[in-house]
């Protein structure tokens, strides 16, 4: 069954999808500029302007409508009587233009996502592809000098790496957290050198066809104090307990208490601010979650990152990441650069 015929099944009127990452999912179409009417029953209607209309009627099984630029205003001129819309991709002032032709709008959430949270195996192959090629330009950074560079000069680096392997771009801004920095989650590459014998946090990933990959190792620049030793100690330990202990039919709350423990246990609980976990898929950051606040149960073919980490203000810290797919007896890896502490120069 196509993504399309899987929504026509789950909807019981119709609904106007604006997520273009949504239109893209469901139908290959992509454009800055985009809606699709799907209704039960019904062939569905993609709306978009010149700029893309040839691409448009490429698209398999959907009925291309060419519009003016404001595609929003011409639904609310010719569109009658309950149209869904989704809530989390409709701006308010776009709201206003759509229901000013007497539409009645009807809020929706997550339908879209929660096709996408399921992942098809040749998705998953999609994932696994950026994810290699994105540990390729690790590896190659990691052969290089860390200490006396700056962390966005390293971060450049990694970003030549990352297209020199393969990539259509990063996932986000690499994360290059040196020594106390490491303290701050989501760090942003600074001018700060980095010392020896501290730990270096690289949160980095990569874009290959529309699918995101996410990572994280954080790496010795020579040898560490007890302290620094014993967080990436402890941090590995709960990584390694999540990786193993995670099965399908687990609450997000569940999964994120399987490495929690490990860092409370050991001391280090209120150093552990942030969730465990989170879906990648076509974004970096999509469902399920994982964290003590989530409301998600895991399924097979959702697609996770394990990113347990330990931050401790003025000292250091330390995060270790992998991105796996849920299957029916548990966790498969997607990623595979070794997690025991690795020194690099
Ligand atoms: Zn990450
Ligand atoms: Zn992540």
């Amino acid at each position: 069954m196509t993504r399309l015929a899987t929504l026509q099944e789950r909807i019981d009127g119709p609904l106007l999808i604006t997520n273009l990452i949504n239109i893209r999912y469901l139908t290959g179409f992509e454009a800055s500029n985009a809606a699709l009417l799907v209704a039960p029953g019904e062939t569905p209607k993609l709306y978009t302007d010149f700029r893309y209309i040839e691409v448009a009627r490429a698209t398999l099984g959907v009925e291309v409508v060419l519009s003016k630029r404001s595609l929003l205003s011409e639904l609310a001129a010719t569109l009658k009587g309950t149209l869904g819309f989704e809530a989390a991709a409709l701006p308010y002032a776009q709201y206003e233009v759509l229901g000013s032709g007497g539409l009645a709008l009807k809020p929706t959430k997550g339908i879209v996502e929660g096709l996408r949270a399921i992942k098809d195996e040749s998705e998953i192959a999609a994932i696994r592809h950026t994810a290699i090629a994105a540990e390729r330009a690790f590896e190659a950074l990691t052969a290089d000098t860390f200490v006396g560079a700056s962390e966005k000069e390293v971060a450049w680096r990694l970003h030549q790496l990352l297209h020199a392997h393969g990539a259509d771009n990063p996932a986000f801004e690499s994360i290059i957290a040196g020594g106390t920095n490491g303290s701050k989650p989501h760090a942003t590459p600074s001018d700060d050198i980095i010392p020896a014998r501290t730990l270096v946090t690289v949160d980095w990933g990569a874009v290959i066809g529309g699918y995101f990959s996410d990572c994280t190792r954080t790496l010795a620049t020579g040898d560490l104090s007890d302290e620094l030793r014993r967080i990436y100690d402890v941090c590995l330990e709960a990584q390694v307990a999540a990786c193993a202990g995670i099965r399908p039919g687990m609450t997000g709350v569940e999964a994120d208490q399987i490495a929690r423990a490990v860092i409370e246990e050991a001391g280090y609980g209120e150093h552990f601010g942030h969730g465990l976990g989170h879906g990648v898929g076509l974004e970096i950051h999509e469902a399920p979650r994982l964290s003590p606040e989530s409301t998600d149960t895991l399924e097979v073919g959702h697609v996770v990152t394990i990113e347990p980490g330990i931050y401790l203000p003025g000292v250091g810290g330390v995060r270790i990441e992998d991105l796996a797919v849920v299957r029916a007896d548990g966790l498969e890896l997607l990623t595979s650069f070794p997690k025991e502490l690795v020194t690099v120069s």
